[in-house]
């Protein structure tokens, strides 16, 4: 009874507390610009299906997408565990499901240990990788600090559950010889059945049972710390990533955003729409985006959704010709951003986020030189497992910098005043759209 008391306060506060914290990333995220997403429902959920599901992205380099996949589904599936680990903390019972369930349960928890066992080598290559490889992916600037703390804690974090199945299946398959009355069969399990006796054969039955409650509660307090620290994590992805790419824009890849103010500006000009159309006594609003406020709230999600993999990084041109920018580092200070512009309304409540003023920009995070690097090529797009955009963002930005505030590089201004007033970017006087006359 005591247990199930102390199962009761720890999971449902627990679970409270995440539920908070999950509210409040809901709340960061509806600090962006409303954006209306259209498009077919149809191709948004084949497109979750694949590629967040399914994670179709990541086949491009088929062994490390096996090795993350085989982690994924162990986490998936094991879900399905916790459903009879919260039954049985609650009502006092142990392995409830199992005589309900019969063979089938034999099923599920083989196929949970089969999967889990590829997920231990899988995670110990991942922190291989991490601490020792260190691929150049991993180690530039903006994984210096927490975002390499963050990744190696996590798969530490998967090491301590697995060692909380290992201990829980492991001990129980030879308890259920001792204690049949208590320990209900669960038939053979496919690894249990053999590490069981190899681990802990020689115990007594009270130090198996310390083993077994040691294993149970080891894992549902890992699996309760992690839905906790989700929200501070780049791993949120789990989460996000669903939503992510079910927002995702259907357009064609090279298709960008046009600004409708400047588009019917220029219409009107050419003679296309009637002033009057083009609604040219209004006042123009501000371009583009100089905080996280100006953004649109797909973009947070997508900075919050964001895996910290690198993909973008490694793919991106100008990176590679050693530009400052980092597609993976934009999304970053977005998020880092956004948390900031959060905690600050969180203390001046009665400021809307529009009027937010800290004193600070996305500028301070995102330097000029990074927005100019960028060459629209849309290779980050193309990369990101997860359809994040970090093109958009950046255009909004430098949209900002050029419009907004008339700034820019020195060599981009003679362009900008040639397709001014010649509708070219060369300074020719004659109409680009004169060989199109037939006179
Ligand atoms: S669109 Fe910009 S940020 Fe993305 S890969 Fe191309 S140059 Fe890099
Ligand atoms: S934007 Fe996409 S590709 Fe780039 S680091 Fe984030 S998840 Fe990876």
């Amino acid at each position: 009874m005591i247990q199930q008391i102390l199962f009761i306060v720890i999971a449902g506060g627990a679970l409270l507390f995440a539920a908070r914290q999950f509210l409040q990333i809901k709340k960061k995220i509806s600090l962006g610009q409303p954006e209306e997403i259209k498009g077919d429902t149809g191709e948004r959920i084949k497109n979750v299906l694949l590629i967040a599901l399914g994670q179709k992205k990541m086949f491009k380099q088929w062994v490390p997408a096996l090795m993350h996949f085989a982690i994924y589904a162990a986490f998936l599936i094991t879900q399905i565990e916790l459903l009879e680990i919260f039954f049985d903390g609650v009502t006092g019972a142990h392995r409830a499901f199992a005589p309900a369930l019969g063979g089938f349960y034999t099923f599920v928890i083989s196929t949970i240990e089969v999967l889990t066992f590829f997920a231990f080598f899988a995670t110990i290559i991942f922190l291989v990788r991490r601490t020792l490889v260190k691929p150049a992916r991993f180690t530039q600037t903006e994984m210096q600090g927490w975002p390499a703390r963050d990744g190696i804690l996590i798969l530490l974090g998967e090491l301590v559950l697995i060692a909380g199945i290992v201990c829980m299946n492991g001990a129980d398959v030879l308890l259920q010889k001792l204690d049949p009355a208590h320990y209900p069969d669960t038939g053979t399990l496919a690894v249990s059945s053999w590490l069981g006796p190899l681990l802990f054969g020689g115990l007594s039955q009270q130090s198996l049972v310390v083993v077994e409650r040691f294993g149970w509660w080891l894992h549902i307090l890992t699996v309760l710390a992690f839905l906790n620290y989700l929200p501070i994590s780049k791993h949120l992805h789990i989460v996000l990533a669903f939503f992510n790419v079910y927002y995702s824009r259907l357009k064609p890849r090279g298709e960008m955003e046009n600004m409708p103010e400047i588009m019917n500006e220029v219409k009107s000009m050419m003679g296309l729409i009637e002033a009057s159309e083009a609604d040219m006594g209004a006042e123009l609003p501000e371009f583009g985006a100089k905080d996280v406020t100006g953004l649109s709230w797909k973009t947070l999600l997508e900075a919050y959704s964001c895996t910290e993999c690198g993909r973008c990084t490694e793919q991106c041109p100008a990176n590679l010709t050693g530009k400052k920018l980092s597609p993976r580092k934009i999304m970053m200070d977005i998020r880092d951003r956004t948390d900031e512009v959060a905690a600050g309304l969180a203390v001046s409540e009665a400021v809307a986020p529009a009027d937010f003023d800290d004193g600070k920009s996305l500028f301070d995070y995102i330097a000029s030189e990074e927005l100019h690097a960028c060459t629209t090529c849309q290779a980050c797009v193309e990369a990101c497992p997860v359809m994040i955009n970090p093109m958009e963002p950046i255009l909004a930005l430098r949209r900002y910098e050029i419009l907004t505030e008339s700034k820019g590089p020195a060599d981009w201004i003679p362009m900008f005043t040639s397709v001014e007033n010649n509708g070219a970017v060369w300074a020719v006087a004659d109409p680009r759209d004169g060989w199109t006359r037939e006179d």
